[in-house]
């Protein structure tokens, strides 16, 4: 599933290639996503500059002078652009062409979770959009720190990796990350969130965005070639000093890493540098 990273790596390649040109066209081949695609959405952007495309949460948000392009890459989506002269045959589950400065960008969404929704400027500011409203604080926003943590977490029984996890505290701490975030500031995974205290929370800030800068560095190098289907969480596994690691040695303390299930999904933690 497509994670933050992932995304934020997406939005710079689309808006590296598209920032500041007209959409030509854009063709829909299968309405039928997460929401159905509004049929005159091709007439809505055709021939618009796109002023940026940028990211909020796992949303691609295409600002154009109408409006916002909404796009989502649901559990399967990406986003592969083309040179126009060297385009390859269009693929299976190729729903989306977009069209513009001598490129085509083709939305790929096998099991069609995604998202391509128009919001025009009459219906208010975007970022009150239902779907981004609620959303928790940006990783990267200079407001995200320990002391942020701590206030959104006073009261919270629930373990520490599933408020990671909610997105409704942070954005984008996805399982991987949530996992390697805690591993670097040493706090167990199960840990009751209302019971870290400022000290530990300051690291895991800190933990929290080293973690996501790696791996949109590391996804950043699969700009050039852009057509990897490996994707970004792929690479990023190469560099986990705890995720996946079950039974290996704790590069800290040389413990072998353990491996629990929280919710149904893989938590990975040293017994005993990560401590509740
Ligand atoms: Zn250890």
């Amino acid at each position: 599933m497509p994670e933050l990273p992932e995304v934020e790596v997406t939005a710079r390649a689309l808006a590296q290639r598209f920032d500041g040109h007209a959409v030509d066209s854009l063709q829909v081949h299968e309405h039928r996503l997460r929401w159905p695609v509004p049929r005159r959405l091709p007439q809505i952007v055709a021939g618009q500059r796109i002023e940026h495309i940028g990211r909020r949460g796992k949303y691609l948000l295409w600002r154009l002078p109408g409006g916002v392009l909404i796009s989502h890459l649901g559990m399967s989506g990406s986003w592969r652009i083309h040179d126009a002269d060297r385009l390859p045959p269009r693929k299976p589950h190729d729903h989306v062409e977009l069209r513009c400065n001598g490129a085509v960008a083709r939305l790929n969404d096998p099991r069609r979770f995604g998202a391509l929704l128009w919001h025009p400027d009459s219906a208010g500011d975007v970022l009150a959009h239902p779907l981004l409203a609620a959303l928790g604080i940006e990783p990267f926003d200079p407001h995200f720190d320990g002391e942020f943590l701590l206030r959104a977490t006073r009261g919270r029984r629930v373990p520490i990796k599933q408020a990671l996890l909610g997105g409704l505290i942070v954005v984008g701490v996805g399982n991987i990350y949530a996992t390697e975030s805690l591993y670097r500031a040493r706090i167990h995974p199960g840990t009751e969130a209302g019971r870290i205290g400022r000290a530990r929370y300051g690291r895991l800030a800190q933990a929290i965005v080293a973690v996501l800068d790696k791996a949109i560095e590391v996804g950043g190098s699969t700009l050039r070639d852009f057509s990897s289907t490996e994707g970004v969480e792929g690479r990023y596994t190469e560099f986990a000093q705890a995720y996946g690691r079950a039974g290996l040695p704790c590069a800290r303390c040389g413990t072998p890493i353990r491996r629990i299930v929280q919710g149904q999904r893989a938590s990975y933690y040293c017994p005993r540098c990560q401590r509740r």
